[in-house]
């Protein structure tokens, strides 16, 4: 069985319809890319599933459990943690406490320690405040603040974006480790090469449609689609 299901999944901003009829199957484990260009829907998709989108429609389930209709606080205590776009850490609060308040949220989170061992720079920053982090170390501080609060599903949205090349490649190092856990993830991303690198299997959405979905394997051999959707190739 499938952990997340969406079935025929619409989403509106007042109204502005965004997402029209996707339908998405993920498993257990899975690390899955959404593609897609600027304003195709992919933070929609995400914020559909954790029920901070106004309005939606169709079905979302969760290990078989129905939960389109849930509140956004049962549905990120049933264990789906949204990393959101542009790394809200606490700038005030050094690292530590960053990732502290997080676990301090959750009934059941992880040792710290154990994300400094997922994240070895932030260990040597553990009481360097927010502020002075580069944008890739927030990035791993964002991660490492969901992480700790033991997710089921880990949303990923757009942990790229803003970071200097040399830098993706350190954070795709790192979380190549981080998603061999027992963790499924889902990355939205404009970058295909990090989302090759890191997901087993994407979809493509284009104006708030699935056009393609398979596995990542034959999709570094579509440059038709490449081009087609993603202005690369
Ligand atoms: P990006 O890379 O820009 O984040 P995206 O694929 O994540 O792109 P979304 O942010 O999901 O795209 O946006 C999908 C569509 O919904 C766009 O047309 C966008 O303008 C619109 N949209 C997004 N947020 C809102 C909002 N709060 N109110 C109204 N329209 C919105």
């Amino acid at each position: 069985m499938s952990i997340l299901e969406l079935d025929d999944v619409n989403a509106y901003y007042g109204n502005s319809h965004v997402l029209f009829d996707l339908a998405m199957s993920i498993e257990e484990n899975e690390v899955v890319g959404l593609l897609g260009r600027n304003g195709a829907g992919k933070t929609t998709t995400l914020r559909t599933i954790t029920g901070t989108v106004p309005r939606r429609e169709g079905h979302i389930s969760y290990r078989g459990r129905d939960i389109s209709d849930e509140s956004v606080d049962s549905i990120s205590r049933a264990g789906i943690k949204l990393v959101p776009e542009g790394r809200r850490v606490f700038p005030d609060l050094t690292v530590n406490e960053n990732i502290q308040v997080a676990r301090d949220t959750c009934a059941d989170p992880r040792p710290i320690e154990e994300m400094y061992d997922a994240f070895p720079v932030l260990a040597d920053l553990r009481e360097s405040l927010g502020q002075n982090l580069s944008g890739g170390e927030q990035q791993m501080l964002s991660v490492a603040r969901a992480l700790v609060q033991d997710p089921d599903v880990l949303l990923l949205d757009e942990p790229t974006e803003g970071l200097a090349p040399v830098i993706v490649d350190d954070l795709a190092d790192v979380l190549s480790d981080v998603v061999k856990r027992d963790v499924t993830v889902i990355l939205t991303e404009q970058n295909v090469d990090f989302t090759l690198s890191l997901s087993e299997r994407a979809y493509i959405i284009e104006k708030g449609s699935n056009v393609w979905d398979g596995s990542v394997d034959d999709l570094r051999d579509r440059d038709d689609l490449l081009e087609q959707y993603l202005s690369v190739g």
